[in-house]
């Protein structure tokens, strides 16, 4: 079973985001597969059976067993969402082949007692969870196949039943007591974090005639939607309208712009800077 320390009585979905919770780790309901599609029903569903269920997502997760009861008796067979960032304060370093995760341990250094980082057994690979005090982004390739996944992210909480495995299941169980993030592994996510956003302020500073703060805002805001995998043609209506509005207005081909630019650039979910 996947949380073997509860045996057969965490199998359900309801039990296992309990299990989090009464570990003080707060959840979040995703949507599942049913009949074999997304329960979202989108047939073009970029994430399917991996997406926020509830209205604001990770912002929604809690560690109120009323509220987890709620929404699993509404949504029984949910899958589990776990915020990384700030609300959790964990840290996940997902990684994607069996050389990764040996060149991640090998920068842990000589020693580290690796068996104490709680490890999820995914479809393509493992995640490993860290605590960090610091904020730190998501980042895409910070080594060959390895990505992290900080403020704005979140993982997927075993069990989980999706389109592609049914394997996830913890090797090393999450509990309260998660490690400190290694230092080389903090550095090696602030250095690609800063080179990504250096790239994306120089890209921002390639539309001209708009106030820097300005421009900035409107990219965070399509940031918002792109997360949230909002299509392109929704976006734009609440993005014209600081165009008409905004002090001073804001160009509407500018304001295009910086849309078609996120949504070309950028994949959409959790996985941004
Ligand atoms: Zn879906």
């Amino acid at each position: 079973m996947i949380l073997k320390r509860q045996g057969e009585e965490t199998s359900e979905p309801l039990k296992a985001a309990l299990y989090y919770v009464k570990r003080g780790i707060p959840v979040f309901p995703l949507h599942n597969l049913e009949n074999g599609n997304c329960s979202c029903m989108n047939a073009d569903c970029s994430k399917p059976a991996k997406h926020p269920r509830a209205l604001y997502g990770i912002e929604d997760a809690t560690v109120d067993e009323n509220q987890i009861r709620t929404w699993w008796a509404q949504w029984p067979n949910a899958n589990i969402g776990i915020p990384t960032g700030g609300i959790t304060g964990l840290t996940a370093i997902e990684i994607n082949s069996t050389e990764a995760l040996s060149n991640v341990k090998t920068l842990c250094g000589e020693g580290y007692d690796f068996e104490s980082v709680p490890r999820l057994r995914t479809g393509t690979g493992w995640q490993c969870i860290w605590k960090s005090d610091l904020p730190l982004k998501s980042c895409l390739s910070i080594l060959d196949k390895v990505d992290s996944r900080g403020e704005g992210g979140y993982i997927v909480g075993a069990p989980i039943q999706d389109i592609d495995s049914q394997t996830y299941h913890w090797e090393v169980h999450l509990t309260e007591h998660v490690p400190n993030l290694p230092r080389q592994l903090r550095q090696l996510i602030f250095h690609h974090w800063k080179e990504r956003e250096q790239q994306r302020i120089e890209r921002c500073g390639g539309i001209q005639g708009v106030p820097e703060t300005q421009r900035e805002r409107l990219f965070q805001i399509v940031y918002r939607f792109r997360e949230r995998d909002v299509p392109e043609a929704y976006v734009r209506r609440p993005i014209l309208l600081p165009t008409k509005y905004g002090n001073p207005p804001f160009p509407e081909h500018e304001a295009l712009e910086i849309l078609r630019l996120v949504y070309e650039e950028y994949p959409p979910g959790n996985d941004l800077i």
